[in-house]
């Protein structure tokens, strides 16, 4: 049994090691060391190539936190490498991203069944089982030659921000469509005027977060954010996502100064993105400034918004729930790529992918991990259709609900559900 991987940053490190602990000869492909791409500079794989934290350590209060714990139960290199190269962070998982990667690399090269192959792949393999996982920063013929096998292929990412619904103040907010012309999706949040210009004053005036060159012209010809909409002029996010007319304010009976829109992100609404509220505000920056709204005073953040260079696929068209291609069943695909977003979801995507193909290529029946867990949340989100489809982090937001008041006892409900639920997965896959 044969797999090609093809990237060996943290999604295909982690499938390339799963595979072939279970007697899969793979051959790991990357264009390191010979060349690389305009983030990466390292030779080793799976480069950490910005921030050195994975964040937060808390398994039973945050989703990110109990990702990497459901990871490790499925044993996840990059967990295990996590822990050597552990450096004191308070509350976070933060690495020696020299020492991450090093023991990864060498775990990878030493290994019998592992031959890493220093090329750039340009064309999709045509046959036999194989897993992309090129991540961001995919370089351009291969992006290509991707594009026609997965129908469509985003370039960078221009996200709102996603909140919790059940940190929404109603008491500042409506439920209603402009002119009444839906079905209720949107939860609007109306200002003052003074209000609002104490938050027009905070949003021109926020720091913003540093693109690096490569992103600059991409990134802004395809969205503007709403900070530089505003600083064209003090009324114009007022015609814009801001835009009162056909609002009906239930309180006043009037339209309000300006409304921001939330509309429903998942059917059960458990989660609303701030509509036209794409931002390259710093993450702190955008919790002080929207929270300036008022119903959004005690917002939770579910996913701040982004603007940078990614490239992902339409994985909610192309992508079975196995991270298999629809067009191609022996063709997996994970990481950042798919439409997950963050070193710790890539790697457990490639985890996960890894766990799927050795069953395909084996001729096992296939067992989809459950989406109680983050891991088989991540996996729904992007193979769930979606037509604003925008890549996700890992969030308690994207889990089925839990009818429980509590914020605090609901995540660790959440959290006993989801480890559960991977005991069980690894029961049935073992
Ligand atoms: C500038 C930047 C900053 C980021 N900062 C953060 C951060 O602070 N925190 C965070 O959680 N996430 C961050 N991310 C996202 C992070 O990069 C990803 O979440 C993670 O690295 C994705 O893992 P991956 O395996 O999908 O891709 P990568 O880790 O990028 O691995 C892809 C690998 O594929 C190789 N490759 C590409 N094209 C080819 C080809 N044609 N043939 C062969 N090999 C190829 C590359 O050399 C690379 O080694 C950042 C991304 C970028 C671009």
């Amino acid at each position: 049994m044969k797999v090609k991987v093809i990237g060996a940053g943290l999604a295909g490190v982690e499938a390339a090691y799963y595979l072939a602990n279970r007697g899969v000869k793979v051959q790991l492909y990357d264009i390191k060391p010979n060349a690389f791409t305009p983030a990466h500079k390292s030779k080793d794989f799976a480069e950490l190539v910005c921030s050195n934290s994975l964040k937060s350590s808390d398994v039973y209060g945050n989703a990110a936190g109990l990702l990497k714990e459901e990871m490790r139960r499925l044993g996840s290199v990059t967990m295990v490498a996590a822990e050597i190269a552990k450096v004191p962070a308070g509350g976070a998982l933060a690495v020696n991203r020299e020492e991450f990667s090093r023991y990864i690399t060498d775990k990878i090269k030493s290994h019998p069944d592992i031959e890493c192959v220093s090329e750039e792949i340009k064309k999709v393999p045509q046959d036999g089982y194989a897993l992309i996982a090129t991540g961001p920063l995919t370089t351009a013929d291969f992006a290509k030659d991707l594009q026609k096998l997965a129908g469509a292929l985003y370039f960078y990412d221009a996200s709102a921000p996603i909140i919790a619904a059940d940190s929404i103040d109603m008491e500042h907010a409506f439920v209603g469509d402009r002119y009444n012309r839906g079905d209720g999706d949107h939860i609007n949040c109306p200002m003052t005027k003074d209000e609002y210009i104490a938050f027009y004053d905070a949003l021109i005036s926020a720091e913003r977060a540093t693109l690096h060159e490569f992103e600059k012209a991409e990134v802004f010809e395809g969205c503007m954010p709403v900070e530089i909409m505003a600083a064209r002029g003090r009324d114009t996010l007022r015609f814009g996502p801001l835009k009162p007319v056909g609002l009906d304010d239930p309180k006043t009976g009037r339209w309000a100064y300006a409304t921001l829109q939330l509309r429903k992100e998942d059917k059960a609404g458990t989660t609303y993105n701030m509509v036209g509220f794409q931002t390259n505000l710093k993450f702190p920056e955008q919790k002080r400034v929207f929270s300036m709204i008022p119903a959004l005073k005690n917002a939770e953040f579910l996913r701040y918004g982004v603007m940078h260079r990614n490239t992902f696929i339409n994985s909610p068209e192309a992508l079975n729930p196995d991270y298999s291609f629809k067009t191609r069943p022996d063709l997996f695909i994970a990481g950042q790529i798919t439409g997950v977003e963050g070193y710790v979801e890539s790697a457990g995507s490639g985890l996960l992918a890894a766990i799927y193909l050795e069953r395909k290529l084996s001729g096992k029946p296939q067992v989809i991990i459950s989406e109680n867990t983050i891991l088989g949340a991540l996996s729904k989100y992007i193979t769930t259709p979606n037509k604003n489809f925008q890549p996700m982090n890992a969030n308690f937001g994207i889990l089925p609900p839990i009818d429980v008041r509590d914020k605090k006892d609901k995540k660790r409900i959440a959290a006993e559900r989801s480890l559960a639920a991977v005991e069980q997965f690894i029961s049935e896959i073992s």
